[in-house]
């Protein structure tokens, strides 16, 4: 919260007049802003979800306050966390109106940890929302009245490029993509960065979070080697962080829990505990504007 007020502030002061410096300091200060990071790749099953769940819980039991958005109407996100997907509500009142998000927002057995879910009636909805001018925009909206409340805000996206990620990619500060460790590792991966390259017309401050290598088994010398390729062409755009494979992350959802709560002393629940804190790590330091980082150390 500290750092990302900072770095919001310093992000307001380089366009802000000279004359007006002080006021508008004062008033930027005086409204926190969270990091919104989308996860986000059009290739399915690739651990969107699974890290959405647990990075957001990681970040919660940091002592952050998050918010998980469940963009998917395949809810697996809702589920995988416990909320009974019985009626439309959630991201889909949401995305209708901006009055309806407090409402529709639940919190989650982890202390910090909300959820606005989601539910199949979002299939119906992106179909209504593409005559809107406005159906980009519809996510920002939404969340400007809750915004105060979190320090962070994950958005699940679906697997595609379509509105919904289009939506996450508007509003949001990053992109965290993660990709499993294959054969076909790299496939689409050309295109979701292109489209982030796109959104940054609408949305300037847009930037790749990172790559995330998921389900990666050290036992395989070919997964080695996928990795190491996808670090040779992407460098330091992957994280230091990987996540292996381990049965007990698929079984977790199942039970209504992330991983920290179903087997926290699991490897796969060891890779988000190193994701959480790689990725508040590079939030604090790597990512800071110089001036922002020296009076962090003042
Ligand atoms: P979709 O594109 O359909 O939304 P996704 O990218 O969100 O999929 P997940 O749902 O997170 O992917 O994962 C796909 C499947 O793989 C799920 O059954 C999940 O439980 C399992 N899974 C994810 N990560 C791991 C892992 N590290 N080890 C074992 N199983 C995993
Ligand atoms: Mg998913």
């Amino acid at each position: 919260m500290f750092h990302v007020e900072r770095y919001m502030d310093t992000r307001a002061r380089a366009s802000a007049p000279q004359a007006i410096e002080p006021a508008s300091r004062t008033s930027v200060r005086e409204v926190p802003r969270p990091k919104i990071i989308a996860l986000a790749n059009q290739k399915g099953g690739v651990g969107k979800t699974t890290t959405a769940i647990n990075l957001a819980v990681g970040i919660a039991l940091a002592g952050k306050r998050c918010l998980l958005v469940d963009l998917d109407p395949q809810a697996n996100a809702s589920s995988g966390l416990g909320i009974a997907i019985k009626r439309r509500g959630g991201s889909h009142f949401a995305l209708i109106s901006p009055d309806s998000t407090e409402q529709a927002i639940v919190p989650t057995m982890i202390d910090g940890l909300d959820i606005l879910p989601s539910h199949p009636s979002l299939v119906q909805l992106e179909r209504e929302l593409q005559g809107t001018s406005d159906r980009e925009r519809r996510l920002q909206m939404a969340l400007i009245p809750v915004s105060t409340r979190y320090q962070y805000i994950l958005i699940d996206c679906p697997p595609s490029l379509g509105l919904f990620p289009a939506n996450a990619f508007l509003c949001c500060d990053s992109v965290l993509i993660p990709i499993q460790c294959e054969y076909y590792a790299m496939e689409g991966l050309a295109q979701i960065l292109a489209d982030v390259e796109k959104s940054k017309r609408m949305n300037s401050c847009l930037r790749v979070e990172g790559v995330l290598l998921t389900m990666f088994e050290p036992e395989s010398v070919f997964a080695h080697e996928v990795a190491d390729e996808v670090r040779t062409h992407l460098g330091e755009l992957v994280y230091d962080s990987i996540v292996p494979r381990d049965v007990a992350l698929a079984e977790a959802p199942s039970h209504g829990k992330a991983i920290l709560q179903y087997a926290p002393r699991s490897r796969g629940a060891r890779g988000y505990v190193e994701l959480t804190r790689e990725l508040l790590m590079r939030q604090n330091s790597n990512h800071l504007p110089e001036e922002t980082k020296a009076n962090d150390e003042a």
